[in-house]
């Protein structure tokens, strides 16, 4: 992989975040090009301007670094907060959306899938989990993690997220709150359960809808197999098995048949 002045697409987008280049046009040009330049300055890589090999595999892996540090930082942060035995509060409808602020900063999101699974893979559970339900934001698409997290604190007030895993259509993740302290997925089930969502699940004029990007669906159905080797029998539902909702805006049961041989 090669990106130098004149490609495009999304890779030259990912180069172009990763640097900081502004604005974010998908297209690599002078300033891309410059910003390539001082990447390989600052870091003794040799200095041509082109993202080949050796520089993308550079930004890649302090890239890695950086997300790997932010998920621990995540870990930490929660673990402290929340104890298995703390008082549930158990809210249903993580979902009752409506209009969202996109205006807020932007929540860290992982981009790696690889990091998710490895995250998962290294939990220790301590508390008690028979479920993993699935859901959908029921929001557009490109929904911000930070709109969703702030419209859960500030307008429904709740002090847990509505869901542990949050995927972003362009296939990231944030994970919202460790597995061992429960969150607001589905009241009355919350206790034993774990929440994954993909940010999406409506239409433009807010019907229910299965968009699910390729990178999601993928997604979803890793991070379930990992969970499945963490808690073997675990059950798997969407939330419209047990609440009058369209939630997620597929048939969990048909998608994941293979799973639950
Ligand atoms: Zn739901």
């Amino acid at each position: 992989m090669i990106l130098r002045r004149g490609s495009s697409g999304v890779l030259v987008r990912n180069l172009q975040q990763a640097l900081n280049v502004s604005p974010v046009s998908g297209t690599f040009g002078p300033v891309t090009e410059e910003a390539v330049r001082q990447y390989q300055r600052t870091n003794g890589l040799k200095v041509d301007g082109v993202a080949g090999p050796k520089t993308l595999g550079h930004i890649l892996n302090r890239q890695r670094s950086v997300f790997t540090e932010s998920i621990k930082e995540v870990v930490d942060k929660i673990k402290p907060l929340h104890t298995p035995t703390a008082t549930i509060e158990d809210k249903d409808d993580p979902e009752e959306i409506g209009n969202l602020d996109s205006t807020i900063e932007e929540a860290k999101i992982c981009p790696f899938e690889e990091e998710l699974m490895l995250l998962i893979s290294g939990i220790k559970l301590t508390r008690r989990i028979d479920t993993v339900f699935v859901h959908c934001t029921a929001t557009n698409q490109n929904a911000t993690v930070s709109s969703i997290q702030r419209y859960w604190r500030e307008t429904l007030k709740w002090n847990s997220p509505g869901y542990h895993i949050l995927i972003t259509a362009d296939g990231g993740f944030t994970y919202l709150q460790d597995f061992n302290s429960p969150t607001n997925g589905v009241a009355g089930h919350n206790a034993r359960s774990l929440h994954i969502s993909y940010i999406g699940g409506i239409d433009r004029n807010g019907r229910p809808m299965d968009n699910r990007t390729e990178d999601q669906k993928r997604i979803l159905e890793r991070a379930i197999s990992e969970i499945q080797k963490l808690v073997s029998g675990i059950k798997i539902r969407g939330h419209n098995e047990v609440s009058k909702k369209a939630c997620p805006s597929f048939n969990v049961l048909t998608e994941y048949t293979h799973l639950l041989k």
